[in-house]
């Protein structure tokens, strides 16, 4: 459990909100060009990152409004919220992503690295 600092309501528990997924997920121009890989990768195909991810969550149980949030998946540590539309903030620096430093994908016993066709 952790606090979201909901940018129209305030800070309030996590048990209010929802997460909506990754952020960022553009719509391609040209769906019927694309292959059904494409296309399915476009649906399906979500980053799930330990370490600084940008998500897109909502206040379900308050404005129901949608926002994004820029969240280090291993502390839960917010870095930033920001506007839905608006660009994903630079965060970067001395901070490590994850607390001992492992990599972000394959530190666990499953590998949860995609491998396209
Ligand atoms: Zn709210």
């Amino acid at each position: 459990m952790f606090l979201i600092n909901c940018p129209y309501c305030g800070e309030r528990e996590q048990a209010e909100f929802s997460c909506g997924g990754e952020a960022h997920i553009v719509r391609p121009k040209n769906p019927p060009e694309l292959t059904d890989d494409q296309w399915s990768e476009y649906l399906f195909m979500r980053k799930n990152i330990k370490g600084i991810q940008f998500e897109r969550w909502n206040h379900s149980n308050g404005c129901r409004r949608w926002f994004n949030v820029a969240r280090n998946t291993a502390t839960d540590e917010i870095l930033k919220i920001y506007n839905m539309g608006e660009k994903p903030p630079n965060i970067s620096g001395d901070a490590l992503d994850t607390p001992s430093g492992e990599p972000e994908i394959g530190s666990g016993n499953i590998s949860t690295t995609y491998t396209k066709k």
